[in-house]
């Protein structure tokens, strides 16, 4: 299990849910969005950390949930592919209004709206100091963006992957449910398979585990966590070996 430590790199997963109205957290809720953009901007600013945000579209369409009948799979994960280019315009545009340079990359290409995601010019926006937005998912349908966040994370080289959610970190129940659940500190990556606990999809978890990849399980909405994170605080859950 690795030391928390402070990070100058780091990989940020915020799902397309956080940026939605309401307890579903459908459609893009411009005042969400605003808030997203301050945290994003808090944390480049405090700790002049490296920061690459994987964005999901989950308030928009998961191509699994797509309940329209007859249509297929793959077409579906594209248009929940296309869904998180939306949401990154969005971040984008919030976070310059917050004076943070960024790039939004997309798998996908559309070169009118975002740059196609090439991994070395990843890097170099990263080391111009840019806060680079990454849409589009894998390009791939079948995956989500957790994995997503766990191919990226690996192939750029950060040395963290931050997952964002609505709660403290991984518990041994649902804690909404269970009052007895209880939040571990750290857990290991066979653990989260083994408890079957729902922190990412398991191509996300496996892809972690195969690369040492740790993972820090947090709740973002709580201003000051991403750089606690950032800093290797105790915030939230740590998943390592
Ligand atoms: N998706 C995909 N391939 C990818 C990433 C995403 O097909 O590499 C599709 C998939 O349908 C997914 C949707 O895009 O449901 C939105 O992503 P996700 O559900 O991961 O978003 P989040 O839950 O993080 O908002």
């Amino acid at each position: 299990m690795p030391k928390r430590k402070a990070y100058k790199r780091v990989l940020l997963k915020v799902s397309g849910e956080s940026l939605g109205s309401g307890g579903a957290g459908s459609g893009i809720d411009t005042t969400e969005v605003a808030r997203m953009a301050g945290l994003i901007e808090s944390a480049r600013t405090k700790t002049n950390a490296e920061i690459a945000v994987v964005i999901g579209g989950g308030n928009i369409v998961r191509g699994a949930q797509f309940g329209l009948p007859g249509a297929e799979r793959a077409a579906a994960d594209y248009m929940g592919m296309l869904a998180t280019v939306i949401n990154g315009m969005a971040l984008q545009l919030a976070l310059e209004h917050v004076g943070v340079e960024t790039r939004l990359l997309s798998a996908i290409w559309m070169q009118q709206v975002a740059e196609p995601y090439i991994r070395r010019r990843c890097v170099r926006h990263l080391e111009k100091g840019r806060v680079v937005l990454l849409a589009g998912g894998t390009g791939n349908p079948h995956f989500t963006t957790d994995t997503t966040a766990a191919l990226r994370a690996a192939e750029i080289g950060a040395e963290v992957l931050l997952k964002a959610t609505k709660v403290d970190g991984i518990y041994s129940a649902d804690p909404v449910k269970d009052p007895t659940a209880t939040r571990f500190d750290r857990i290991t990556y066979l653990e989260v398979l083994n408890r079957k606990l729902k922190v990412m999809d398991l191509t996300a978890i496996s892809l972690c585990m195969d690369h040492g990849m740790p993972i820090v399980v947090f709740d973002m909405r709580k201003k000051g966590n991403i750089e606690r994170a950032i800093r290797g605080e105790r915030i939230g859950t740590l998943v390592g070996e």
